[in-house]
């Protein structure tokens, strides 16, 4: 029976051509945003500030009003519709708490403030109430202000004070945001958790990836007001559609390339078998760390070793590619000496046209 204090069932939302411009002129904070969210689906909205994150969440609650585009929760247009009757639930980044009511008090608000007709009798509230601070793990605060709790606890019962209207669909902005790293591993855990729990379709903005990855069912990576990639975290990962998802999530160095009669060629000299597909010419060649091993080749890539250091898992080598952006860690076998030269060869790269 306590399992009708939470709705079970997630709605889809779906957002087609979301234009906000909110200059007039110049670039729009979102330049015709498309995306699914399927029932229940935990999906993160990753990219850098400015991204139009925020933004697309606001849209989707109903706070911003897009220049173009449709909304809809299930088959319902939501546009247009005001944001207190979308049925959302929402948890920013500074939780604003009640200060002068209690942590049951914050919880049970929502519900206390609807009108006559739909508020649910006191007894009704006090169950729900109970079941949200059981979920939220703080049953023994209820009578706590919020100037009485730490960070981790106030952001987890702003997390039970938006679940409590049941909202069909919830939405985190940086719920985690300012916390201490520790705390934040721990709600990412938990938020997992009760997600699990609820099934309510849920939308979080972060620009962690190691947060998204972790979490989501799927990630929308956003970049200047667009969608570059929607996928499962593998899928962004490990098959990135563009060179801005393959630097922006996961560890990638990118050296200046060509692709040349079958081979990519680095510094003048021909290394790895170019790929079928890949294009010709000038392009920029991105490699994944773990993708690298130091052995001796003659289409091997060329680098130093800056910097190398044991751990519970091996040896590590920081190795500066030849004519690479950044440097890469890669594990290996033997001891380097700071300033050694090594050759690696790579077992995947992706290829992108130079930009
Ligand atoms: P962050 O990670 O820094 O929060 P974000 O990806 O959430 O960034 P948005 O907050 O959606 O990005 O902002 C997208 C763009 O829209 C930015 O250029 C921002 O300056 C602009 N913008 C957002 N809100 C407003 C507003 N109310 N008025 C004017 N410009 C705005």
């Amino acid at each position: 029976a306590a399992a009708r204090t939470l709705s079970s069932a997630g709605t889809e939302v779906r957002v087609e051509g979301i234009v906000k411009n909110f200059s007039g002129g110049g670039p729009a904070a979102l330049e015709g945003v498309s995306l699914v969210i399927a029932p229940g689906e935990l999906l993160a909205l990753l990219g850098p500030s400015g991204s139009g994150k925020t933004t697309l969440l606001r849209v989707i609650a109903g706070l911003e009003i897009p220049d173009a585009g449709r909304v809809f929760f299930g088959a319902q247009d939501t546009t247009d519709v005001p944001v207190q009757r979308r049925g959302v639930g929402f948890v920013f980044q500074h939780y604003a708490l009640f200060r002068h009511l209690t942590v049951f008090e914050n919880i049970a608000y929502g519900l206390r403030s609807r009108e006559r007709r739909r508020r649910p009798p006191e007894a009704e509230i006090r169950r729900r109430v109970g079941h949200l601070l059981d979920l939220v793990q703080l049953p023994t605060l209820a009578s706590r202000y919020p100037g009485q709790l730490s960070g981790g606890q106030r952001q987890r019962v702003a997390l039970a004070r938006a679940l409590a209207v049941e909202p069909s669909v919830l939405l985190l902005d940086e719920p985690f945001g300012a916390l201490d790293a520790q705390v934040r591993k721990d709600l990412r855990r938990w938020l997992r958790e009760i997600h699990r729990e609820t099934g309510q379709t849920t939308i979080f903005v972060t620009h962690d990836q190691d947060e998204a990855l972790e979490l989501a069912d799927r990630i929308a990576i956003l970049n200047r007001g667009r969608i570059e990639q929607v996928g499962a975290p593998h899928e962004v990962q490990d098959d990135p559609a563009s060179r801005f998802v393959m630097s922006f999530v996961g560890e990638t160095a990118r050296l200046a390339a060509e692709v040349m009669g079958g081979r990519v060629v680095v510094d003048g000299r021909p290394t790895l078998r170019a790929e079928p597909g890949w294009p010709e010419g000038p392009v920029d060649l991105c490699l994944r760390p773990w993708h690298l091993s130091v052995r001796q080749d003659p289409a091997a890539l060329y680098g130093t070793v800056r910097e190398w250091r044991r751990t519970a898992r091996g040896t590590v080598a920081e190795i500066q590619l030849d004519g690479a952006d950044s440097a890469v860690e890669v594990t290996v076998t033997e001891v380097y000496r700071k300033g050694d030269r090594v050759a690696l060869l790579a077992s995947e790269a992706r290829v992108f046209p130079r930009g």
